[in-house]
């Protein structure tokens, strides 16, 4: 007889995302709850940081020389 696994519990046979140990159903990609609030605090962390678009304007492109001296 199979042992009883408690829904959402059961491992998803993926490694914790955060700390590295076995995840579970219940909290994947995730091993519990603490390493998925660390995960979603990093992500909020991130798009704080982060704008939802790219600012190229920011990114200046190769600084010409300006030789006044002709
Ligand atoms: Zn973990």
């Amino acid at each position: 007889m199979a042992p009883e696994t408690p829904s959402g519990t059961a491992p998803t046979g993926r490694p914790c995302a955060i700390c590295g140990k076995p995840a579970v159903q219940r909290f994947k990609p995730f091993c519990s709850a603490r390493c998925a609030d660390i995960d979603l605090g990093r992500w909020l962390k991130g798009s704080y940081v982060i704008p939802g678009e790219p600012v190229e304007d920011m990114v200046e492109p190769v600084p010409k020389r300006r030789d006044e001296e002709e």
